[in-house]
This record gives C-alpha cells, structure tokens and sequence, in this order.
C-alpha cells in the first residue's frame, strides 16, 4: 500500500483517514500543443472560482514547471497521491457554456488539434483578460467587534469599521472612504491586520451607447421573398436543427430575408448569429445591416481589444440580441441562441487558415445541431458540399429566391476566345472586344471594373540563351517582375531583389525576357489606350490598408474613377450603381488536377463580378477572357446557370472521387532535408494504412506521399499525402485511432493536418 501523504496543499482537508477519498478533480488541456488531458486538484478556495473554460496554472512535467492550461471538467473522483493542485488561476473570466465547450470539443476531435489550442482560439484572449472592464473593489468587515475591541485603532480606522458594522454588507472602496473621509492608508492598515477583506470585481462600464443608428429601408418584401420566410419561420416555430439554404442570384433580397428571420427570432426573446466572410468590404457591409436591429454588436478584425471584450461580455449577459461578424463570431457565448445565418456560405474565407483548421460553416451548423435550431446558410453559388446536401441529406432543405428584386436583367455576358488574339501570346492583355467596350463606356461617362487574378508587370523572366527562368532561390517558385516597385517578387515568401537585366549564370549572361503578365501590366496598357481615362490599381500591393480601400470605394462611388483594375479583392461585396462593363482577363480552367474545386472557384468568380455590373438602372455587360472557352465553368457562368454547373462538375468529382462524395484529410510535411521529409511521410502513410486495417474501414485510402505542387518554399522540401474516406465517419474512426496511438506524430520541421482542404495546391 502507498503511504499517504497528506497536507493542504495535496489533499482536502476534509478527508480523513478512513473515510471516503472522494474529492473533486479538474481535468485541464495544456495550452501547449500537447495532445492529452490532465487531472489536477485544487485548494477549497481556488475551487470556489474555478470555471469550465478558464485558463489556470499547473504544475507540469517531472520538474513541475509552472505552464498554463484550460480547465475542462470538474468531476467529483477518487484522490490519489499522485495528483497535485492547480497552482493559480491566470485569467478569471474566458468560462465556456457547456455547448460551447461540447462544440469546442468536437473541433478538436474533427479537426484533429489538441483541445487546449482549440479552446484558446475559442475564445480571444482580451475577453480572457476582461479587457476595458472596470474594477470594482469591494470591502466587508471579517472581524467581530470583540476581536476590534483586542486592537488600538485610530479614529479614521475606527470609523471605517463603524461605517461597515451599520451597512452589514460589503460596501464600495471609493465610497466607503468618502463617508469616512479617510485615505487609502488606513484601509491598507485594517487589510493588514485583518480585521476587513477586499475584494476585487470586474463590471462592465456603464453608459455603453449603440453606435448604429436605426435605419428602416422603406419597401415590402415580394412574393418570393414571402414565401421563403414564411417557410423558415415555419422552420423557427418547429424548434428543431434544420439547415436552410436560401440560395438565390445577387440581388434577389437574400439579406432582406435574413433580417426579417432574425427579427422573428428576437422576438421570440432570443438572439441570433450572422457569419459574413472576411472580405475588403466586410465593416462597411456589416454597419449597414447593424442599421436594422437594436442591440446590435459587430464583431470583426478591426475591433480593438477593449471593444471586443466588452461585446463578448454584453452578448454573454444578454444586452445584445445579434451578433453581425466574421469568423470568430461563431463562437459568440450567446445565452439565447435562436438561429445562425451564414451569408456567402461558399466563401474560401470560412475556413480558419491555422491549426484548428476548422470551416465556420461546418462548426456554425454543429453549433446549431448542438442546441437545436435552425441554421440558414445563403449564396447564389453554394459550395458543392451544400448543393450536394441540399438535395440528399435528410437535415436540409432549400429555399429558392428565382429572380432579383425590381426585376433587373441579368448583365450579359460575352465569352472571348483569346485564341484567335493575336497580342495574347504575349500574357496578359486587353481583347480588341475589350478594349472597344472600353471606349464605349468611357465615352457614356459609365465606369469600368477589370479583373485579373494576378499581381506584378511580367509573371516570369526568361533567358532565351540558356531556356532557363529566374527563380527564387528559396522556393520553386518564379520571380514576378513590380515594374512599379522596381524589383522582381518571390510571391511564395515575398523575397525581392532588384530587376536583373541579364542572366544570372555568369557563363551564359544572355539578355532577359518576360512575358505573362497581372494587373500592373494591365493598368499600363489602359494608360496606354485610354490616357484621359482615370484608372486606379487595386491589389495587396496598392490596397495595403483597410483605409486606403475605403478611399478607393468612395472615391468610385463618387465618379472620380472610369476604371478600376484589380485581383479579386475587388470582386467582392462592391455594389457600384454606375458601373457597366466589367472584364475578366486570364479566366482559365486549372491546367492540373491539382485543385478539385478550381472549376467551382472559376463559376463563382465570374457569376460573381457578373453579379456585380448591372446593379441597378444601368444594364451591364460582362466580357470575360479565356484561352478555354468551352469549359463547362465558364458556359455555364454565361447563362448565370448553378444548376447546370453543378448538373456537370457534380458527376465530374464522384468520377474522380472528391468531395463531396468522399472527404479528405491532407497532411503536409516539410523539411530543410528532403531525404528526411520523405522518409517521415512514407513512415506515417504506412502507419495510416495499418490504422485503416484495424479500424476495418475498407473505403479509406491513403494517397501518396509525393511532392507538393510547390515543392520548395522558403527553403524546405514539401511532401504531401491524402487520406481518401467514403465518409466523415470512416475517415474519423481512422483518425481516431491513429491519434489514440501517437501515430500522427512525424518529426519534420513543418507538419499541417488539413481536414476537408479546400484546396490540394
Ligand atoms: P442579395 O443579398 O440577395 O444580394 P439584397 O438583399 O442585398 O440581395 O437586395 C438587393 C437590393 O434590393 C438591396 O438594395 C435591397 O435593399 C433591395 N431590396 C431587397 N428586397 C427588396 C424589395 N422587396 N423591394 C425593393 N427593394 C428590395
Ligand atoms: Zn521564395
């Protein structure tokens, strides 16, 4: 038998021999990317504030060195000598509901990342730390007035503790030495020999104002628009997990929708989600839809650290009913919740780019599973996942709004086969039937957009002597040529060198070319053609700040621009009334397999822009150009026509088994030493086979290892492999197991475990 060790610090103190060694236990996930739960106990007086979701120290390791960790279950257990306590708790408030802490849970298991890492970026560290909180600091008498009577006491002390004595009850520091009229001093002096205590609170301020002013847009919804929310409140009343799509083209009065159902729903007494992607022109978006409710907060990356904290905490005591933002808001701690809207729900930006690497969409609908409720998701060109759903799985249903509001036409839109073009050999150019649409809107004072999904002058460098192209020495990557810069670009790691004129191999020094092309060279040639036109270039190379961008919105919006030539930060949320004519240069199908969801992207981007001209009285066209014309994304895009492009692109993935028919997990390793980052991926793609033999999932396949499409980046050898599943079931039975024995550890520099990727380059 072990010998029991007991002091205060072990074992509670009222536990004696004998009798039952039950005490409660804490289990905690390290903050550390550690993938594994620990239990520790704690002092009766850390216990009393203790809280799930709370981030504490603990000791740990042999050395018991101090790390800090998130408490995740308090459970009443059996003690052991073994068990040490929590040594403090580092922030008092971050506690998680128990839905919240069920959903953050099921991220970690399905997204494969360590519960602690999750939980910390469930919730921000300024609402951890109660940033812009004002402290409150409370005094309560702990003496009686026998033992006051053992003491000499001044009578500013005396007075304090008589003040106290006639309230019986704690009273406010800063009040209570005003009715005293004494300092801090001689409250110190009473804390010292213990006669008072003092405790220290943190409250929200006082006089919070709504920054939104209320703003009613005065029309009544059409017949659609009705039928749709009679159907979702018909969903609402049902109170049960439901996931709606509401899918209709840009324009159709999906937001107008939205609202009124949140309306429906915070009249019910409760509160509502709306998820919005993180794009140029979200906080602009997002203030206009604040207009319509009351109690409104929204949540983005602008926000400082204090306004963040202060609406995670208005929205956990129900002084807010919505909640309008992007990513994190999903983890928004409503009491309430009666509903999740997900705008856009196709949009890349769901997905969480660093370990949990977790889609919005998919934890919003977990959420909404775990409570019960309804989850309406929006979009005129729903991800595939969803369509998919839509139409087989038993949760879902569908929502059509068929036409846009005032019934506006659809821009037209003109294929251009740059094939028969003569200059386009050279890159990236402006078609003839560009380049006179151009004259014609200009001369009809209407603006212009252009897009072209590349940045930089010439997209490579060439040295015709030697057939060889100057690449980044760090990556497999070609330099891009910033003629406005005056330097060539590693658009990998953003290494950048001066613009060399000839080869670099000093027995060759043949002269330069370049060719290919992005928006620089495009801006260039407008300048070139049209040299009164008023042209402005907006990528990451222009549009370095969210304020530069908004500059450059109202600057359009207030016609000091014809044209506006950009990447697709420009493709998003702008809703420009004068704007005509919109090209898309360089709309190419990918050459590779290597991204299943290219052709789905291409659709979206060109029904997109489409979306985008025509807004309002003016009817617009759409000129994309492509050297793939007859690609299904792009005819399809034409007609505005989803239902075709999925009726072609869905058999096209279950053909070539891809998402959504199967789902995938990819693992990426990377390593200063190739040998090394080999071996390690062929190691763990063995370890994967075995797992998938003893979990008997015979749909499961494991694919690789090769190399990355970018082979090398910033000096490291990429390797990848896949793990093929029929199911999400199959797929995480097998990453279940093979977590569960240590199998998903490699030792490489760099390892990503991405489930369901949205792309594979
Ligand atoms: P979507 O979200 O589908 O792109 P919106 O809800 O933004 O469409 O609607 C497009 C435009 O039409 C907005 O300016 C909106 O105010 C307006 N609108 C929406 N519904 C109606 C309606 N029933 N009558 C008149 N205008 C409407
Ligand atoms: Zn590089």
């Amino acid at each position: 038998m072990p010998t029991r060790r007991r002091d205060n610090q072990t074992a509670p103190l009222w536990i004696e021999a004998g009798e039952d060694k039950s005490t409660p236990l804490i289990s905690v996930a390290p903050a550390a990317p550690i993938d594994k739960i620990y239990t520790y106990t704690a002092t009766l007086e850390l216990l009393e504030q203790l809280r799930i979701g709370q981030r504490v120290s603990v000791p740990f390791g042999r050395k018991g060195t101090p790390s800090p960790a998130y408490v995740v279950a308090i459970e009443q257990g059996t003690w052991n000598s073994t068990l040490k306590p929590i040594t403090e708790i580092l922030d008092p408030a971050g506690n998680l509901s128990n839905h919240l802490l069920e959903l953050g849970k099921w991220i970690a298991r399905y997204y494969c990342c360590p519960l602690g890492r999750t939980l910390s970026a469930m919730i921000p560290q300024v609402v951890r730390k109660q940033s812009g909180f004002v402290t409150q600091r409370f005094i309560s008498l702990a003496a009686t007035a026998d033992t006051i009577a053992d003491h000499r006491l001044g009578a500013k002390q005396q007075t304090i503790l008589q003040e106290l004595m006639k309230e019986q009850a704690h009273l406010q520091a800063a009040d209570l030495l005003k009715r005293a009229a004494a300092s801090r001093a001689t409250l110190k002096s009473l804390l010292k020999r213990g006669l008072i205590v003092e405790t220290i609170s943190k409250a929200l301020p006082k006089d919070l104002e709504c920054p939104y002013p209320r703003n009613e847009p005065d029309f009544q919804l059409n017949v659609s628009q009705k039928e749709a929310l009679a159907h979702i409140t018909d969903v609402l009343c049902s109170q049960e997990f439901r996931v709606i799509l509401l899918y209709g083209r840009s324009g159709s009065g999906k937001t107008e929708v939205y609202v009124r159902a949140i309306r429906r729903v915070l009249a019910a007494g409760k509160q509502a989600i709306m998820l919005v992607p993180e794009i140029a022109l979200t906080t602009q978006l997002m203030q206009r839809l604040a207009e319509r409710f009351d109690h409104v907060a929204v949540i983005h990356s602008g926000l400082t650290g204090v306004q963040r904290s202060l609406a995670w905490e208005r929205i956990r005591n129900r002084d807010i009913h919505v909640v309008i933002g992007t990513r994190s808001a999903v983890f928004a701690p409503c009491p309430d919740l009666g509903l999740i809207v997900v705008d856009e729900e196709q949009e890349p930006s769901y997905k969480n780019l660093r370990s949990p690497r977790f889609h919005v969409r998919d934890v919003a609908i977990k959420r909404a599973h775990l409570l019960n409720i309804p989850i309406i998701l929006g979009s005129a060109t729903p991800s595939l996942e969803t369509w998919h759903n839509a139409h087989h799985h038993r949760a879902y249903t569908c929502v059509t709004l068929p036409s846009r509001v005032k019934s506006l036409p659809m821009p037209s839109v003109r294929l251009i086969d740059m094939r028969n073009e003569p200059s386009a050999a050279l890159g990236a150019t402006i078609s003839r039937q560009l380049a006179e649409a151009l004259r014609e809107t200009l001369a009809k004072k209407q603006q212009a957009v252009i897009l072209l999904n590349r940045r930089g002058f010439a997209s490579w460098l060439f040295c015709p002597r030697c057939k060889m192209r100057i690449q980044c020495h760090r990556c497999n990557a070609c330099m891009v040529l910033h003629l406005a810069q005056n330097r060539i670009r590693c658009h990998q790691c953003n290494l950048s060198e001066p613009i060399p004129i000839h080869c670099p191999d000093h027995s060759c020094r043949g002269k330069l070319v370049h060719g290919g092309g992005g928006t620089e060279k495009i801006e260039q040639q407008l300048h070139t053609c049209f040299p009164d036109a008023r042209v402005l270039r907006a990528d990451s190379d222009t549009m370095t700040h969210a304020r530069k961008y908004r500059h450059l919105v109202n600057a359009f919006e207030n016609r000091e621009l014809d044209i506006l030539i950009g990447t697709q930060m420009i493709a998003k949320g702008l809703d420009f009334p004068n704007v005509s004519l919109v090209g898309v240069i360089g709309a190419e199908p990918p050459a590779a397999l290597s991204d299943f969801r290219a052709n789905e992207r291409l659709f979206q981007l060109v029904t997109q822009v489409a979306g985008r001209a025509g807004r309002a009285d003016a009817t617009g066209l759409v000129i994309v150009q492509s050297m793939n014309v007859d690609s299904p994304a792009l005819r399809h895009a034409v007609h505005h026509d989803f239902d075709s492009f999925a009726a072609v692109e869905l058999p096209r993935r279950q053909a070539m088994h891809f998402p959504p028919f199967t789902r995938l997990t990819r693992f990426i390793l990377a390593g200063p030493r190739e040998g090394d980052v080999m071996e390690q991926a062929r190691c763990l793609a063995d370890r994967l086979k075995q797992h998938i033999a003893e979990t008997a999932q015979p749909d499961c396949v494991v694919l690789g290892p090769h190399p990355c499409v970018m082979e090398r980046a910033k000096n490291m050898y990429r390797y990848e492999l896949l793990l093929r599943a029929a199911s999400a079931s199959a797929m995480l039975s097998v990453l279940d197991s093979a977590r569960h024995d240590g199998a998903l550890r490699v030792n490489v520099k760099s390892f990503v475990l991405d489930v369901d990727p949205l792309s594979l380059s």
